[in-house]
Order: C-alpha cells, then structure tokens, then sequence
C-alpha cells in the first residue's frame, strides 16, 4: 500500500508541477536566430584572459610563421610571398588607428609618443602608401591630424613578405594560446569578451577566420 500511494503521489506531484509550468512564460530562446540574451541580458562577466576567438591584427603580422609551427593541431595556414622585383618595398612604416575605426599607414613626423594626448598634432607623411587603408585619403598625401582623433600608434616593421593567406580554422582549434603566447608582434590574441564566445554558424566553412588583407600590400 506504501509503494501505491508513494507512486500515486509522485505521479500527481509531477503532474501539478508540469501544469504549473504551462502558465508560465517560456524561457526557452532559439539561440542563434534570438541572441537579444546574450547581447543585453547576459550579466556574466567573461574573464579577462579567457581565451575566446582569435584575432590577427595583420597590420602588425610580420608573417613569421611562428604561430602556424607551434600550433598541436595545424590549423593556422599561411602562405606568403616576396614581392616581385622591382616591386616598392616600404622601410618601417607606423598604422594610426583613429577612433572612428579607420587607419592611417605612413610615416610619422618624429617618434610616435608613448601616450597620446588630445591636443597633440600628427604629420603623417606617405599615408596609405599601399593604397586603400583610409577611404578618404588619397595615397602618397601628407596628413595633419590631431590627437584627439588617434586612438593609438603602432609600428610596422619593414615589408618583407606579402601575405595571400592567413586562415585559422576554428572546428579544429584547441584554445591553447600557444600561438599567440609565440607571436613576436603580439598581433595574434584571443577575444576575453562576449564576442569571443558567440561561434554559432550554419556553415562550417563560416568557422574559418580569413584574416589576409591585399589591399595593405597593393
Ligand atoms: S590556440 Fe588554436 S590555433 Fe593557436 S596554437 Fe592552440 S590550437 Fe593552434
Ligand atoms: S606569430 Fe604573429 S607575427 Fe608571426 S605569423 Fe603568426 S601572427 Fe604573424
């Protein structure tokens, strides 16, 4: 009689749970299609560290092939090439980011500052050299600009090698870092926030990152 009445009760129990539920808002989102939880909702903060997407600033890629060599799995390729003779080499060269996300490849007039204040005044001799890296000057210009706008100035070493490709694909990565712990330009790094975490693709071909960039070498 106590195993009846314990089944009996279980059954009901689950019953009136089940049929609570029912009147309740669903919870359930169809993630990818509805992701507004995870952009505005999702107040898990991502470690800083944590190693999410990787991310190639090819800019600063001196293509030194050093994260394909390291990498357990293989899946960063590279191809790269010495430009043709004759072809413009460029010396050392500095990339102006400025804060509306464009930038600017040239020389700068004198040492880039460590840190940039507002009211600092930038020559940048030979902007966009390579063609098309800022939509509003042409190559070859000289550019004044001033520090209000410059988010931050890095250094290019000498083009030495052109890059094609420079594809990692991510259905094979481990997330071990070891390459971009080898990277000697620290251009390679893995995204600690919430856009390092979303993957979600309806084509695995979408999981390989392409990160080459004629238009820095033309
Ligand atoms: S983090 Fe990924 S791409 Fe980088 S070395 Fe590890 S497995 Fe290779
Ligand atoms: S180690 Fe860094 S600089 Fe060298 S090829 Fe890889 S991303 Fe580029």
């Amino acid at each position: 009689m106590s195993n009846i009445y314990n089944g009996v009760y279980s059954v009901l129990l689950g019953m009136v749970i089940t049929l609570r539920q029912l009147f309740k808002p669903s919870v359930t989102h169809q993630y990818p299609y509805e992701n507004d939880f995870e952009i505005n909702d999702n107040i898990r903060e991502i470690p800083v560290g944590f190693r999410g997407q990787l991310h190639n600033r090819v800019e600063d890629c001196i293509v030194c092939k050093k994260c394909a060599q390291i990498c357990p799995v293989d899946c960063i390729h590279i191809d790269a090439r010495k430009p043709e003779k004759g072809g413009k080499m460029w010396e050392s060269m500095n990339v102006v980011h400025l804060k509306d996300q464009t930038r600017i490849v040239g020389i700068i007039d004198g040492k880039p500052p460590k840190k940039i204040e507002p009211d600092m005044q930038f020559t940048i001799q030979h902007a966009n050299p390579e063609g098309t890296t800022h939509p509003d000057i042409p190559a070859g210009a000289t550019v004044k600009i001033s520090g209000d706008k410059v988010d931050r100035i890095i250094d290019r070493k000498k083009v030495v090698l052109f890059m094609d490709q420079f594809d990692i694909d991510m259905t094979l990565c481990l997330f071990c870092g070891l390459c971009t712990e080898v990277c000697p330009t620290e251009c390679l790094t893995m995204k600690d926030s919430l856009e390092g975490i979303e993957y979600s693709e309806f084509d695995r071909e979408n999981l390989i990152y392409k990160f080459a960039d004629p238009t820095l070498y033309k």
